[in-house]
């Protein structure tokens, strides 16, 4: 009788255990085998970027994309397949250029706007450059100087920073709050360094908060941020000439989402996603093309290995990251009214290079169970699982108690790439991608297998 409570108690010890479980990594193996052998996303992502460039919100792209995808996932056979629709404001960018004037003759510079930029008179704007290093320095500086010029950002992003998400955090104010407080102080369009490491001539934009009117803002390459800042010092009253052509509309718009319904709690959604919208600028392979392909192969590696979910697996490609990330929002909202219990959610929005793990936003980072899949996935190249946040999409969820979690890979060639014409298909290694979409794969199955209670 005692042996038997023995052997009844080892049993269920046994059964708790992640690692224990032989059928585990064998799972593992038949996600990765699948991956690593169906190019069906990495062609999915190759036409979207090919049909469906520069799809920002509101664009006509934007609504080509939904559509490809929608037929995708509907072809790969997930339980349901709707779009959550929604309105915002969005920004259209027709066009935006600059030059030097330098001895008279105008010297064109490689640009683009930021978003939401003002546009300019159809002749543009000139004035005198202001250039500073950083928003402090703007700040200390008397007014009469920054009235009716144009502020030049020109802080590089710091190359010693090892992790180059938090070199870009480091630089992105210039871009994202610099254009408002110069528009403060008097300035009549500002122009930002582009938030790239290496130098080269692509032009990066990205998001700018006004909150109080705008003023016409454009981004620079970095070579010519170099030039800009030389010709400045041979000569301090060089002027720059700005021409920005865009418009705010107000459109509605749909996040797209789809189904593969779970056997036991079909109620209960694991959350994976990245999102569909990308700069007027680029092909958004890895911004984040990539990140909505690998999405999918979540639910089609489910779906094709005949791994059962327990929880329903829910993809979400996610309208307007880039500009008002009102998709994220909208999904948080929609989740609230209708009551839906969203388990765990994962976000893959930082590129498709070659993986190096999660990071995932929970008070308990010495759960046993993330040290074994970690363990469990460290073959795979799955070096960390530690704690950070999950995302801009899915971080509104965080208020409504779900845990969060975001996909990272190799980032040194990132921000060569994020938001600017280089960002192309041709950019995308398959076998990196799909190491990715595998990665994810494994942590969700993981963590709806063996859940995150302790
Ligand atoms: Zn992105």
């Amino acid at each position: 009788m005692k042996n038997l409570f023995y052997f009844l108690l080892f049993s269920l010890l046994i059964q708790n255990s992640v690692t224990a479980q032989s059928e585990t990594p064998l799972w593992i193996k038949t996600i990765y085998d699948n991956a690593l052998t169906s190019r069906q996303a990495y062609n999915q992502l190759e036409l979207l970027c090919d049909k469906a460039p520069g799809r920002l919100i509101g664009t006509p792209n934007s609504f080509i994309a939904v559509d490809l995808m929608k037929k995708y996932l509907e072809d790969l056979g997930a339980d349901t397949v709707f779009l959550q629709k929604f309105s915002s404001p969005a920004w259209i960018c027709h066009s935006a250029s600059a030059s030097l004037i330098l001895n008279g003759k105008e010297i064109k510079l490689h640009v683009d706007a930021l978003g939401p930029s003002a546009s300019t008179p159809k002749s543009g704007i000139q004035a005198e450059i202001v250039e500073v290093m950083s928003l402090n320095e703007l700040r200390q500086m008397k007014k009469e100087s920054i009235e009716g010029k144009i502020v030049f950002f020109n802080r590089p992003m710091n190359p010693t920073t090892i992790n180059t998400f938090q070199a870009y955090s480091e630089a992105v104010d210039q871009r994202s709050s610099g254009p408002a407080l110069a528009k403060e102080l008097g300035a009549i369009g500002s122009i930002t360094r582009s938030v790239n490491m290496n130098l080269d001539d692509f032009p990066h934009t990205g998001s700018v908060r006004f909150s109080d009117g705008k003023i016409p803002t454009i981004a620079i390459s970095t070579n010519d941020a170099e030039k800009v800042s030389q010709a400045l010092k041979a000569n301090p009253k060089l002027k720059i000439k700005i021409k920005v052509d865009a418009e705010d509309i107000v459109t509605n718009t749909y996040n797209l989402i789809a189904d593969l319904k779970g056997s036991e709690k079909p109620d209960e959604y694991m959350v994976v996603g990245g999102h569909i919208d990308a700069w007027h600028n680029t092909q958004g392979a890895h911004d984040d093309g990539v990140g909505c392909l690998q999405s999918t192969e979540v639910l089609r590696l489910f779906k094709e290995t005949g791994m059962k979910n327990k929880r329903s697996i829910r993809v979400i490609l996610f309208m307007d990251e880039e500009l008002y990330q009102s998709g994220g929002k909208a999904y948080a909202a929609y989740s609230k009214e209708n009551n839906i219990k969203n388990y765990f959610a994962l976000e893959s929005d930082a590129g498709g290079f070659t993986p190096l793990g999660f990071m995932i936003d929970t008070t308990n980072l010495n759960n046993p169970k993330l040290q074994e899949f970690q363990k469990l996935l460290e073959p795979y190249g799955i070096h960390f699982i530690i704690h950070g946040g999950g995302g801009v999409d899915i971080g509104p969820l965080k208020t409504q108690g779900v845990t969060l979690s975001s996909y990272r890979s190799d980032w040194h060639r990132y921000f060569e790439l994020h938001h600017c014409a280089n960002d192309s298909f041709d950019k995308i290694n398959f076998r990196e991608m799909q190491l990715g979409s595998a990665a994810m794969t494994s942590l969700i199955y993981l963590i709806d297998q063996f859940d995150l209670a302790e």
